[in-house]
């Protein structure tokens, strides 16, 4: 299909300094868990998006200097020779297909615990961090600040070595330039403190040492938070923020502005999930910065709509495109707009499961949408091209829920005859009920996005409401090849990871006691007083108890953990879900589990009342410690109860039992995938299904084939080595 002509604009090349960036698409600097340390991940990663299109594609943050050091995080480095060969290829990889390479050179002060190095950060105060408790940095005299210039200066001399286009000054998310310019965090009383221009001078001076090393090599970049979100303690957009814009441009020497939002401690505010944030939630803060700017501007805000991007650009309220998540979701989201392919753009859902994994530290980052993000390399996988098989099986899948949408869909990809039957009249299994909670709407589109793609698969067939498919339906189905894909139930008898068995007295088939599913279609009334038992840590227990406190109920959650959905502090929704509880009055009960439950009371106990010193000794049928016999009680209508997930593995385990019979059946094998194997995130459900499918002529799909690990191999070259040292004591 021809590009439709509102998006010509999209398409249309701009100059940034001295480079020609050939489109509007632009990947600004994000994490993946690759840095400099795994070059065929970082390379492969950003290079799939140029193939898709993107006319520039960004490290993450770099560090310039060993004094700032993320590590638990993986950030990338430029500190010597070793990394400028590893981020050369990343360069390299992108040039290939004509898109600029960005770093984004970061010193992150206060910020950087650098438990690695074991460096002192440095930076305009010695204060404590807001964001990583335990660091602190060290005030910087005049020589130290000399000292910090030079180490972005030597260290854009080592981008250009590296083949980058575009090097950053990087003073988003309150890292160095922004605490030097920021009131929140410079309290200093010389010429880097005080007025605006003072808090503004290392900045300046930063951008002209780089621009100096640089010269016309790479264009100058700077990531700028043009509002930190504080009201006035911190930057606002309708003072410093703008004043700066003019400030750096009346200097002439950048050639772009990265503008976002927000500070490092809520810089969920910024990477906004969907849960509080739709696409664009950052216009009115960039537009302001675009209209006074003299060189380009790049901003982003989870635009997946090509019609809202071209109107920004066409109405003057942004230059660039810029896109993290977007770019992440689908790599080939630019080129599918330029071919007229908008309904196959894998839109990004905001649940920030990418993010999730920057924050836990170490781990590859993973996308919820596109299960080959960071498998570019090290499985050799292609988001949009598929091996045909040469296989004449065919395939049943039995459940689509995300694991069999997927499977489905790489399956029929790959040239497989694939019949996928669904029990329910729709598509979609746990994501039709995920999308009812309050705020989760655009996670459906997990679902519509393989609806679409699966209708167009000629030689795949769906099949909806078909009700449960027993044993025997599979046997005698006529399929070769089998995956099982039943997801998962919450568990009715409160089984839970603290006791690992069930509890007593809760049994959701009893009028009073209902599980988030019963909630969620329908099936059970719910009364005026309601307790949300819950051990899932995540999305469920917060969002039902949400959910039922807007329909007037009120809730309390209990929870043997010791916070409310911790792993939302990963993915950067837990500040604004507080907030929503306070706001709403959800109360809460952390690190309490159940004694017994009763019809309209349930019997808590703190998970740490028994003696907190052990006992000299063993003895045998005691616990080793005091037993504690407190009990808390609360009287409830309704007890909804998300304490555990359970495989729906009933199906395979019957199938398993009468495996005799499937060569009779001309059955060659029978997998499992996603949340029946085990229940885990929709992320890993969908990659499971995918991974499957990707491997299915393998002597067994239901393991994994090995990937490529990246780390040093002994005996191998080390950069740098241990005689660069200037001392060897
Ligand atoms: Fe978007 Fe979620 Fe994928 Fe991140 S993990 S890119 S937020 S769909």
């Amino acid at each position: 299909m021809a590009r439709d002509p509102n998006h010509d604009i999209l398409f249309e090349p701009i100059q940034i300094g001295p480079k020609t960036l050939k489109n509007r698409f632009y990947q600004v600097p994000h994490c993946i868990g690759a840095g400099s340390e795994k070059p065929g991940t970082q390379a492969a990663n950003r290079a799939m998006k140029a193939e898709g299109g993107w006319g520039a594609c960004c490290t993450e943050y770099c560090s310039i200097h060993p004094e700032s050091d993320d590590t638990h995080r993986v950030s990338a480095r430029l500190w010597d020779e070793g990394d400028v060969i590893n981020l050369r290829h990343m360069n390299d990889s992108l040039h290939k297909h004509g898109a600029l390479g960005g770093v984004e050179m970061w010193y992150g002060g206060g910020h950087a615990p650098n438990m690695e190095s074991r460096a002192v950060p440095i930076g305009p105060g010695s204060s404590a961090s807001e964001f990583e408790y335990l660091t602190f940095s060290h005030e910087a005299d005049e020589d130290d600040i000399k000292w910090l210039i030079s180490h972005y200066v030597e260290a854009a001399k080592r981008a250009v070595q590296a083949g980058f286009d575009i090097v950053y000054v990087y003073g988003a998310h309150s890292y160095l330039p922004l605490q030097f310019l920021s009131p929140f965090y410079n309290k200093r009383t010389d010429e880097y403190g005080g007025s605006l221009e003072n808090r503004a001078r290392f900045w300046l001076q930063c951008l002209e040492g780089v621009k100096n090393a640089i010269g016309d090599d790479a264009a100058l970049a700077t990531r700028f938070a043009i509002d930190t979100l504080y009201g006035p303690d911190g930057v606002e957009v309708g003072d410093d923020g703008l004043k700066f814009v003019e400030m750096v441009d009346n200097q002439g020497l950048l050639d772009l502005w990265d503008i976002n939002i927000g500070d490092i401690a809520e810089w969920g505010e910024d990477a906004g999930p969907s849960r509080f944030y739709k696409a664009g939630h950052q216009r009115n803060w960039t537009d302001e910065a675009t209209k006074i700017a003299k060189v380009p501007v790049v901003g982003v805000g989870r635009e997946t709509s090509p019609d809202d991007m071209a109107a920004r650009i066409r109405e003057g309220r942004l230059d660039i495109i810029g896109a993290a998540r977007p770019s992440i979701s689908d790599p080939f989201l630019p080129n599918k707009i330029n071919e007229g392919r908008v309904e196959d753009i894998r839109e990004c859902i905001g649940c920030n499961v990418c993010i999730s994994r920057w924050e836990i530290g170490g781990p590859p980052m993973i996308c919820t949408q596109n299960a080959t993000a960071n498998e570019e390399y090290r499985r050799g996988w292609h988001p949009e091209i598929f091996s045909k098989t040469s296989s004449e099986d065919s395939v049943l899948v039995v459940g689509a829920g995300p694991a069999g949408m997927e499977c489905a869909r790489v399956l029929g990809e790959r040239g497989y005859d694939v019949h996928i039957r669904e029990a329910e009249s729709e598509i979609g299994g746990r994501v039709r009920k995920i999308v009812k909670y309050p705020g989760l709407s655009e996670w459906g589109r997990l679902t519509t996005y393989r609806q679409l793609q699966l209708d167009k698969l000629k030689n795949v067939e769906v099949h909806t409401g078909v009700g449960k498919m027993t044993a025997d339906d599979v046997i005698n189905y006529g399929a070769e090849k089998v995956v099982i894909a039943t997801g998962s139930h919450w568990a009715t008898d409160g089984t839970n990871s603290i006791t690992h068995d069930p509890t007593p007295g809760i049994d959701a088939s009893l009028p009073y006691i209902a599980t988030p599913e019963q909630v969620l279609m329908g099936g059970k009334e719910i009364g005026d007083k309601v307790v949300v038992l819950e051990m899932d840590g995540y999305f469920t227990g917060i969002s039902i108890a949400e959910y039922l406190r807007d329909q007037g109920k009120e809730v309390t959650i209990v929870t043997g953990l010791g916070g409310i959905a911790p792993y939302t502090h990963f993915t950067l929704e837990a500040p604004n879900l507080h907030r929503m509880m306070h706001e709403k009055g959800i109360h809460a009960m952390t690190s309490h589990w159940v004694e017994k439950v009763e019809k309209g009371k349930i019997t808590l106990f703190n998970l740490y009342r028994d003696g907190y010193k052990r006992h000299a000794g063993p003895k045998t049928g005691e616990l080793p410690r005091d037993a504690g016999t407190h009990v808390e009680e609360l009287s409830f209508d309704s007890l909804v109860v998300a304490t555990g997930r359970i495989a729906n593995n009933s199906l395979y385990r019957e199938l398993r039992a009468r495996k005799d019979e499937w060569g009779a059946n001309d059955i060659g094998g029978i997998y499992q995938a996603g949340d029946c194997f085990a229940p885990r995130l929709l992320a890993d459900a969908i990659f499971d299904g995918h991974r499957i499918a990707r491997e299915f002529e393998t002597s067994n799909p239901q393991y994994a084939q090995p990937w490529i690990r990246e780390r040093q191999v002994w005996g191998m070259e080390t950069y740098p080595k241990i005689t660069d040292r200037e001392t060897q004591g």
